[in-house]
């Protein structure tokens, strides 16, 4: 397994099933860079896929942080909120951290946990109002190069995955119920990354509603606390 663009003067650590280089100490101001060049992104709008970019999600965590959760793209309020899963989504991520044995607000928790979105704008209410919308293919692609970026300066040791475009982005095009349950592996930009797919919190889904969804439900979160163990998250 390959350590691409660890860059020079980096030791690789072999951690488990993966390799794990030491964070750059400039990692960090790079990705306020970062930030604020998604801030001042307007390539969907530029492309026609959206009528503003209002709000953007600007990731939080620092560079420390040991895993990566990333979900589908920030809600309406998310410019309103300085913390993201603050709602009810959030009381539902912390309870299913706390399942997994991590403290309480340990998804707050910066030096431990970074989180982001496959993109960063929000996408508008879903059809019906049902939900936000999914952004679509197109949307993806543009803000696939943040995410890359986001995934090269954190260098995580486990990404936790929230929902199906995160799941297909990351992991590949399988229904959720394939992907739920046993540990998976990411590939991205030649490093592989342990992974524990989740559904969205939100609550819209009714994918939880099955009895067999909720036994790999369980399974995934004993999952994360198996990879919270094994790699000191
Ligand atoms: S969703 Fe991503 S690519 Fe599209 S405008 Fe927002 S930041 Fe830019």
């Amino acid at each position: 397994m390959g350590l691409a663009g660890a860059g020079p003067g980096l030791v690789a650590l072999r951690t488990g099933a993966v390799d794990v280089a030491p964070q750059s100490p400039r990692a960090r101001p790079r990705l306020a860079l970062l930030a604020d060049e998604v801030a001042g992104c307007r390539r969907c709008v530029g492309a026609g896929l959206l009528a503003e970019v209002h709000p953007v999600w600007r990731g939080r965590g620092t560079s420390r942080a040991r895993l990566l959760v990333v979900g589908q793209a920030p809600g309406a309020s998310g410019h309103l909120h300085p913390k993201p899963f603050t709602g009810a989504a959030g009381r539902t991520l912390r309870q299913w951290f706390a399942g997994a044995g991590f403290p309480e607000d340990a998804i707050h928790d910066g030096s431990r946990v970074f989180l982001t979105s496959v993109t960063k704008c929000f996408p508008g209410p879903g059809p019906g109002d049902k939900g936000d919308r999914m952004p679509s293919p197109a949307e993806v692609a543009l803000c696939r190069p943040y995410l890359d970026r986001e995934f090269a300066l954190v260098r995580p040791r486990v990404v936790l995955v929230l929902g199906r475009l995160a799941a297909t982005e990351l992991v590949g095009r399988r229904p959720l119920t394939d992907l739920v349950g046993p540990e998976q592996v990411i590939e991205r930009l030649g490093r592989t990354y342990p992974a524990i797919v989740l559904p969205h919190p939100s609550g819209i889904s009714r994918w939880l509603n099955d009895p067999e969804h909720q036994l790999r439900h369980r399974q995934a979160l004993a999952g994360l606390a198996d990879l919270r163990e094994r790699f000191d998250l």
